[in-house]
């Protein structure tokens, strides 16, 4: 591998040269740096020509797959393709800085002011902060404003998150963070909310409820309203995992449905490019009665006047992130709503759902389903009778790589048995469909016919299949010269 993709630094030869810098027009003043200041050492600097540094750098970026090369339905992810413009739009603050006066940042105030509104619009929820950095930053957000609201009302005992087993694992997770109990819930048979389980479950110890909707089983929660009502009446507040919102704008709003507290990620509904660790967005939503205790400092408008910071929030948890969040990746989520529109939201939505359901339709013939219903933004599938001839779900996941396809998300949910989780989004054509059905019929055939060829899978890429365990236990991260 290295002699194909040698480094940077193996590619140096001494005295070439990538830059050529004009000649010095005015008097050599070395003399201003005090001697001792002066590094006479020669630096490790790679030397390389324009043309082998630009091949280096390109050749390095086609060994990445990204949307812009290709289909990447990674279930729960959101890879939809994301407009340039909103990159565009983003370098329009560039020269912002994030300690600038409020009176000197007045357009970056309002537009996060209105993404603020925009974002309260889509949801039914009463006031965003947009500090958290992440889905599962937004999710110990959250449940910090929902401690700091029983403490307040001196409701010491409820140390509880009902959590069900269709959650996201950041869920509990991320409610252990914030010093709760867990307490799981089975799903039904369709899954669903267990309704009777979430009666037996519930308390004068619970906090809350977390639910992931629609659930990792790409499916919406049949009985949202009771489940409200039943965490409610028990005296626990409502917390809505909107990371995927990619299936409801506009059509339905969780602070409409009876949810309390919701996060959702900018980075994946609203068209900001993620993977590979960032940088992302959180905005986490509250209803009014919870608005206190949002991180500060709350962005305020002032009746006419110019947007500020209020600062003087006694009752707030506490700020969760360095200055205001990613500002870019809200100004790339500002640019998409807004040439998007309420009507081309729900239109987003409305199509990434029949993308979801025309996926699950044409394969479910071939694979297994756990759920046959009406799926949302995405459907998840089993290798079904592929099994039987020994090929499992990582099997077609990397016969899939050979045909330049990032695979789908696999062995998750972890409660289905071999899950594939397939998420087409929106931003796909018919024509794509067409062609990863046919290639995912294609794998089944071949499976059937000469298992040993989609074991051998993949064969196109610099890697094969790697000892797993071994790569994931005792990863080698140095480079070995
Ligand atoms: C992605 C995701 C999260 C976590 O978001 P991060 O930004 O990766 O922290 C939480 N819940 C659901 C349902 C998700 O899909």
């Amino acid at each position: 591998m290295r002699s194909e993709y040698p480094l940077i630094f193996e590619r140096s030869r001494e005295g070439r040269r990538a830059y050529d810098l004009p000649v010095l027009d005015v008097p050599e003043a070395d003399e201003l740096l005090p001697s001792g200041m002066i590094n006479d050492a020669k630096l490790n600097l790679p030397e390389i020509a324009e043309v082998d540094l630009v091949r280096h750098y390109t050749n390095l970026s086609r060994r990445n797959f990204g949307v812009d090369n290709g289909f990447y339905p990674l279930g729960s992810c959101t890879m939809k393709y994301n407009p340039k413009i909103n990159e565009e739009v983003a370098t329009l603050f560039n020269d912002l800085h994030p300690l600038a006066d409020q009176s000197m940042a007045q357009g970056a105030l309002d537009m996060m002011l209105h993404l603020d509104q925009c974002l309260c619009e889509i949801t039914g929820m009463d006031k965003f902060t947009l500090q958290p950095a992440a889905g599962a930053h937004g999710e110990f957000t959250g449940l910090m404003i929902i401690k700091a609201y029983h403490e307040m009302k001196q409701d010491f005992g409820r140390t509880t998150i009902i959590v069900p087993d269709a959650a996201h694992g950041t869920n509990p997770a991320s409610a252990t963070m914030a010093g709760f109990k867990i307490k799981e819930i089975k799903s039904a048979p369709d899954g669903s909310v267990d309704l009777d389980a979430l009666r037996a479950a519930v308390g004068p110890d619970t906090a809350g409820l977390m639910l992931t909707n629609p659930s990792t089983l790409g499916l919406f929660e049949r009985n949202i309203r009771e489940v409200a009502d039943i965490v409610h009446t028990a005296g626990g507040l409502l917390y809505y995992d909107g990371a995927n919102l990619n299936a409801i704008m506009g059509i339905v709003r969780p602070g409409d449905m009876g949810f309390d507290v919701m996060h959702i990620n900018l980075h994946k509904t609203f068209s900001t490019p993620h993977g590979g660790g960032g940088p992302g967005s959180g905005p986490v939503g509250v209803k009014k009665e919870l608005i206190p205790y949002l991180p500060y400092p709350v962005i305020l408008a002032s009746h006419g006047g110019p947007a500020m910071l209020d600062y003087d929030r006694p009752l707030s948890i506490g700020k969760v992130k360095s200055f205001y969040g990613n500002f870019s990746v809200m100004v790339k989520a500002y640019a998409y709503i807004m040439s998007l529109g309420g009507k081309g939201l729900r239109e987003a939505s409305e199509n990434a759902v029949l993308n979801a359901n025309y996926l699950l339709h044409n394969l479910k013939d071939t694979f297994g389903v756990p759920h046959d219903r009406i799926c949302m933004h995405e459907c998840v599938i089993e290798p079904g009778e592929l099994l039987e001839h020994g090929i499992h779900t990582t099997d077609i996941a990397k016969a899939l790589i050979d045909r330049g396809y990032h695979p789908m998300t696999i062995y998750f949910p972890l409660i289905v048995h071999e899950a594939m989780m397939i998420e087409p989004t929106e931003t796909e054509s018919r024509e794509t469909l067409d062609e990863f059905i046919f290639n995912m019929k294609d794998i089944a055939r071949i499976a059937r016919e000469n298992p040993e060829a989609i074991h051998q899978c993949p064969v196109n890429t610099p890697v094969g299949r790697p000892d797993e365990v071994m790569a994931a236990r005792k990863p080698v991260v140095k480079y070995e010269g």
